[in-house]
C-alpha cells in the first residue's frame, strides 16, 4: 500500500484480505448486478453505484456504431491487434478488405463463443489455425475458438502463374498451398446470431448468401418446385434468368464485392473489357489482353472484387461471364450502356445500370489474429510426480524414487532412511503411529496434533495453553527403503519402472503421503498425477451439437445401444453418415485423449485387483471398450465436477462437447481448456487431504459432482444459442440498417425459449453442415515450429502472403509487444539475479563466498544467462531492418544493444591481436 502507511488499527501494509480482488472484480465489473441487488432489497448509501455504471457505458458504446450521414456504421476496432506475440499471426487487420468476411449461421460445431472458417483456409494459411485454435477477433466477442466448417466459401488465392480461384476443400489446399503467391481473400467466418445477443454488440450488415436469396427466391415464387443443391450452384443462365423471371437480386454465386472498388476503377474496367474483350458467342468465356489488364491496373480490380480468372499469357480468361459483364452495364455485344455515374456509392450505380439488383456481398469483415493455440494434452505438474509421496532431497533433482530407497546421508548411515516432513497420524483403535491413512489393522488413523511451541500434544486446533495453532506435521526419519520394497511386494509388482517420480513435500495441511502403490501402478501405466490424487487430461473447449457415428468412430450398433435410435428427422438410425443430436451429458474427445483415458482405466482395474484385493471394474483392451465410460469435466478455478460420459472419439486436438455441458463447467468457448478425468479414478483416488494448505489450494479440485445437467442451472450464456435451421428473412434485412440483436430475441429458437420442456434437450437444428468436425490440420504450425525466430519468420512470411495484412505493421508491434519488453524485462532481471545451486536448487540472493553451495557444496550458478538476455537482439535488429519500421522503434533496439554491450563486454580489456599493431 502506497498511501495510509503504518496505520494503528492495520497490522500490515501489504494489500490484504481480497481487498483489490472485490473492488476491481466485484465492484467495479459486477456494479450493475450489485445495483440490481441493492434496489430489491432497498438499502441506502449506494447511489454511487449510478456513476460507476454510466461512467462505463457512456466510454464504450460510443465506439461501437457511428453515425455518418444519417447511415449508422460499424467502426474497425483494433483493440485485439494488442499484445501481438512473436509467432502468432495476424490474419486480417481491422475491418479490411480481404480480411474474414462475416457470414450468420451455426453449423454443429459453432456458436458459444466459437466460429467456423472453411478448414481449407487453415491449410492455406500455413497450418496456423487448426480446430480448437484460439483466435482474438475484432468483433462480436473478444475471442473465439476455431472449427472447420466446410458449407462456407474459403479462401481465394492468386498463384504463382497468376490464376486466382477460390479454395474450398481440402484437397485444392494440399495441392495448391505451395503455389500461392497471393491471399487475397482469407474467407468466410460463420458467427451465430446468439454471439450477437450475448455480446450485446449491434448486428453487422449480413452479406448476400445463398441462405438470403433463396429466402427471396421462395418469396417471388412460392409453388416453384425447388431442387435446394441446384439452386445452390446454378449456371449463369439460369442465375440471370431468375433475376430476371422473379425480379429478384442477382445470385450471390455472381455477386462480386463491388463495394471494395470505387466508380473511377469501375470506368475504367467496363471501358476496358468494351473496347478489348472477347466473348465467346455462347456467352461462357470472356477473353482479356492479359498485358493491358496488368498495365491498366484492372488485373488487381478483378482481384479485388474476387472475379475468379485464368492466366495463359498473353490472355486472362473469366468463365460464366456473363453476371459479370451486365453489372459493368455492358451487353453481349460489350457495347457499354452508359456514360457517366451519377451516384457516389457504386452500387447504387450499378443498381441502376446492370437491370437487375446486386446486394453487397461483403460488407462486413472481421479482423482476427492467433490468440492461444488449441490444447490436448495430459496434465503434468512440473515436475511430474507419479505419486504424492514426498522425499525431500533424498530423489535428486529429478525427485527419483528408487534413488531416494536408496539414499544415504553419509557413508556410515542406512539406505534408504530419509528425513522428510511429514505429518504423523494415530490410530484410534490401537494406538499405533505413522503416517499412513489406514493402520495395518484396518482402522483409519486420525492425524496426531501437537503444538509446536509448547511442544505438548493436544487435540485441537489450537493450543490451550498458548492459543497457538497446532499441527501434526514434523520432520522425521522415515525408512523409505522398506515402505518402497512393502509396496512392490504388496501389489506384485517388480522393480523395473523407467521412471518412477515423488515429490519434494507435500503441500496439505496434514502432510498425509498417498499409498506408494497407487503411484507404482500409475508410473506402470505412464500416468502422471495432479495435486489431488488424480489422472487428468486436458483439452480445448469445443461446442458440439450434432454427430454423425462415421466421424467419431462409433458403430450404429453401439450408437442404439447408447440411446441414440433417431436422426435429427426421426429416421430410425441405420446409416453411419446420418445426423444426430448429441446428448448434453456425452463428449467426443481426441484419440491422444482416449488412449489416456484407456490407461487410467487400465490402471484402476490394476488398483483395484491389486491394492484393493477387488475384482477389475473396466476389463478394457483397446479405444473401442471405453465407449460409454463416465467422466468427469472439471474446469479451472471452479471445485464442481460435471458427469460426462465417454461417446467418441475425433483426430482433433480438442474436447467436443454439448455447450450445456461446457457451461455446465462454467466456461464458454472462447478458446478456454479444462480436463476431463475418469469418474471411478476421482471417487478411488482424489482426496481433500491431498490439497495445498493455501489460497486457491480448493480450486480446480473435484469437491462435489453434478451428476445431472439441467439447462435451466447452467450460466445463462448458453441460453442465448440459436437452434434453429434457418435465420428469417427479415434478420437478414434488419442486419442492412445495423439492427439490435436483442429485437430477434423471439424470432430466433433460442435456448432459453425451451427451457423447462423436453425441447431444451432434442430437436436442435443447424443452419450450415459440416462434412467433418475434424477437417483442417491436426495441430497448429505455432506447435510444430521450433524455435521462436522460427515462429516469427513464419508469421512475417504470412503476413506478406495475406492481402489484409500489414506485414510492417505486424513487425513493428512484435517488437514493441513482445520482443522489446522481453529484453528491457531481462536485462533488469540480469543485473538484479540471485544465484542458485544446481544439485539442490537452493536459492541464494548473493553468491556465496566459498563459490559453492553452503547447503550441499554444489556449484552455484547464476539465473538468468547472458543468453537469455540477448537471444531476441539480432532478429529484432533483423527484423527492424527488414520491414522498416519507424525510426522510434529502431533507435529503441539500438539502444538497448548498447546497453547489453556495456553490461556483457568489458571495454578496458580488449583482447587485441598482433595484426592490430601491424
Ligand atoms: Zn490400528
Ligand atoms: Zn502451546
Ligand atoms: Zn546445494
Amino acid at each position: 500500500v502506497e498511501g495510509h502507511r503504518n496505520l494503528e488499527r492495520i497490522n500490515t501494509n501489504r494489500v490484504r484480505g481480497g481487498m483489490a480482488l472485490v473492488l476491481a472484480e466485484g465492484l467495479a465489473l459486477k456494479a450493475p448486478k450489485i445495483q440490481k441487488h441493492v434496489k430489491n432489497l432497498k438499502i441506502d448509501g449506494w447511489e454511487w453505484l449510478e456513476q460507476l455504471i454510466s461512467g462505463v457505458k457512456s466510454s464504450s458504446d460510443s465506439e461501437e456504431d457511428e453515425e455518418t450521414d444519417g447511415k449508422p456504421k460499424i467502426k474497425p476496432k483494433d483493440k485485439y491487434m494488442r499484445d501481438l506475440i512473436a509467432g502468432r499471426p495476424v490474419f486480417s487487420h481491422p475491418s479490411r478488405p480481404g480480411g474474414f468476411r462475416l457470414r450468420y449461421g451455426r453449423s454443429r460445431n459453432t456458436s458459444f463463443a466459437a466460429a467456423g472458417i472453411s478448414p481449407a483456409g487453415m491449410i492455406v494459411m500455413d497450418d496456423f489455425i487448426a480446430p480448437g485454435t484460439q483466435l482474438k477477433v475484432e468483433r462480436p466477442g473478444k475471442a473465439a475458438g476455431m472449427a472447420p466448417v466446410d458449407s462456407i466459401e474459403g479462401p481465394t488465392v492468386r498463384l504463382n502463374n497468376g490464376d486466382v480461384l477460390r479454395i474450398d476443400t481440402i484437397d485444392e489446399a494440399y495441392a495448391l498451398r505451395s503455389e500461392v503467391e497471393e491471399i487475397i481473400d482469407i474467407g468466410e467466418i460463420l458467427i451465430n446470431y446468439g454471439d450477437f445477443l450475448e455480446n450485446n454488440h449491434p448486428l453487422a450488415p449480413s452479406p448476400y448468401c445463398f441462405e438470403w436469396w433463396i429466402q427471396e427466391y421462395r418469396k417471388a415464387a412460392p409453388d416453384a418446385e425447388t431442387d435446394e443443391a441446384e439452386l445452390k450452384d446454378p449456371t449463369q443462365e439460369v442465375a440471370l434468368d431468375l433475376c430476371k423471371e422473379l425480379n429478384i437480386p442477382l445470385h450471390p454465386k455472381f455477386t462480386y464485392l463491388w463495394h471494395d472498388i470505387d466508380n473511377s476503377q469501375y470506368t475504367v474496367l467496363a471501358d476496358l473489357i468494351s473496347e478489348d474483350g472477347l466473348l465467346e458467342a455462347d456467352g461462357s468465356i470472356l477473353k482479356l489482353p492479359l498485358q493491358r489488364t496488368i498495365d491498366t491496373g484492372m488485373k488487381k480490380v478483378l482481384e479485388d472484387l474476387l472475379v475468379q480468372h485464368k492466366v495463359n499469357d498473353p490472355t486472362l480468361t473469366i468463365q460464366e461471364p456473363l453476371p459479370f459483364i451486365y453489372s459493368l452495364g455492358l451487353d453481349k455485344r460489350l457495347s457499354k450502356g452508359w456514360d457517366s455515374l451519377e451516384h457516389e456509392e457504386l452500387l447504387e450505380n450499378i443498381n441502376e445500370i446492370a437491370g437487375f439488383v446486386v446486394r453487397p456481398r461483403a460488407p462486413t469483415r472481421i479482423g482476427a489474429r492467433m490468440g492461444r493455440p488449441e490444447k490436448s494434452d495430459k496434465r503434468k505438474m512440473t515436475p511430474a510426480p507419479h505419486a504424492l509421496f514426498p522425499i525431500a532431497e533424498a530423489g535428486g533433482n529429478t525427485r527419483s524414487l528408487e534413488k531416494a530407497a536408496n539414499f544415504k546421508v553419509n557413508t556410515n548411515s542406512k539406505a534408504g532412511t530419509i528425513p522428510v516432513e511429514i505429518g504423523n497420524r494415530i490410530c484410534p483403535a490401537c494406538g499405533v503411529e505413522g503416517f499412513e491413512f489406514r493402520c495395518d489393522c484396518g482402522e483409519y488413523t486420525l492425524p496426531k496434533l501437537f503444538c509446536p511451541r509448547c511442544g505438548i500434544s493436544v487435540n485441537k486446533a489450537k493450543c490451550p495453553k498458548c492459543d497457538s495453532k497446532t499441527t501434526c506435521t514434523s520432520m522425521r526419519k522415515i525408512d523409505f527403503k522398506s515402505i518402497y520394497q512393502k509396496a512392490y511386494a504388496n501389489i506384485g509388482e517388480r522393480d523395473h519402472l523407467d521412471s518412477f517420480k515423488g515429490v519434494k513435500k507435500m503441500m496439505s495441511k496434514h502432510m498425509t503421503p498417498e499409498p506408494l502403490e497407487k503411484g507404482i501402478l500409475r508410473a506402470k501405466h505412464d500416468l502422471f498425477t495432479f495435486k489431488d490424487g488424480t489422472v487428468r487430461y486436458d483439452m480445448s473447449d469445443i461446442p458440439l451439437t450434432h454427430i454423425r457415428p462415421s466421424e467419431i468412430g462409433v458403430s450404429c450398433e453401439r450408437m442404439i445401444e447408447l440411446g441414440y435410435l433417431k436422426d435429427i428427422y426421426g429416421k430410425p438410425l441405420t446409416d453411419s453418415e446420418q445426423v444426430l443430436c448429441l446428448k448434453v451429458q456425452d463428449l467426443v474427445i481426441s484419440y491422444d485423449a482416449a488412449d489416456y483415458i484407456l490407461r487410467i482405466t487400465q490402471y484402476i482395474d490394476d488398483l483395484l485387483v491389486k491394492y484393493y484385493k477387488v475384482a477389475p471394474y473396466y476389463n478394457t483392451k483397446h479405444i473401442d471398450d471405453i465407449v460409454g465410460v463416465l467422466l468427469m469435466g472439471l474446469a479451472p478455478h471452479t471445485s464442481a465436477g460435471v458427469l460426462g460420459r465417454l461417446l467418441g472419439f475425433t483426430t482433433a486436438s480438442v474436447g467436443y462437447a454439448h455447450p450445456y455441458f461446457h457451461a455446465a463447467k462454467r466456461r464458454n468457448c472462447d478458446g478456454d481448456e479444462d480436463c476431463v478425468m475418469l469418474l471411478m479414478d476421482g471417487l478411488l483416488n482424489f482426496s481433500r487431504d491431498y490439497l495445498p494448505d493455501k489460497r486457491g489450494g480448493q480450486m480446480d479440485a473435484p469437491l462435489v459432482l453434478t451428476t445431472r445437467l439441467d439447462p435451466s442451472e447452467v450460466d445463462k450464456e448458453a441460453h442465448n444459442i440459436d437452434m434453429c435451421a434457418s435465420y428469417p428473412l427479415e434478420f437478414y434485412e434488419a442486419t442492412q440498417n445495423i439492427a439490435n440483436p436483442k429485437d430477434f430475441e423471439d424470432t430466433m429458437d433460442l435456448v432459453s425459449s425451451r427451457l423447462g420442456t423436453t425441447l431444451q434437450y432434442e430437436e436442435f437444428m443447424f443452419t450450415h453442415d459440416t462434412s467433418n468436425i475434424a477437417a483442417g490440420p491436426l495441430k497448429s504450425a505455432y506447435k510444430t515450429l521450433g524455435t521462436m525466430v522460427e515462429k516469427m519468420d513464419a508469421q512475417l512470411e504470412l503476413a506478406k502472403k495475406i492481402r489484409a495484412v500489414d506485414a510492417p505493421d505486424v513487425a513493428e508491434r512484435v517488437l514493441t509487444s513482445h520482443f522489446l519488453p522481453d529484453m528491457f524485462g531481462n536485462l533488469r532481471a540480469f543485473s538484479r539475479q540471485g544465484t542458485r545451486c544446481v544439485k539442490c536448487a537452493a536459492k541464494f540472493r548473493r553468491p556465496p563466498l566459498t563459490g559453492s553451495c553452503p547447503k550441499c557444496g554444489g556449484r552455484v550458478i547464476l539465473t538468468v544467462h547472458e543468453g537469455s538476455v540477448k537471444k531476441y537482439l539480432q532478429v529484432s535488429i533483423k527484423v527492424a531492418e527488414e520491414y522498416n519500421v519507424s525510426s522510434y522503434t529502431k533507435q529503441r533496439i539500438e539502444l538497448i544493444g548498447y546497453d547489453m554491450k556495456s553490461l556483457f563486454e568489458n571495454d578496458k580489456s580488449k583482447q587485441m591481436g598482433l595484426s592490430d599493431f601491424m
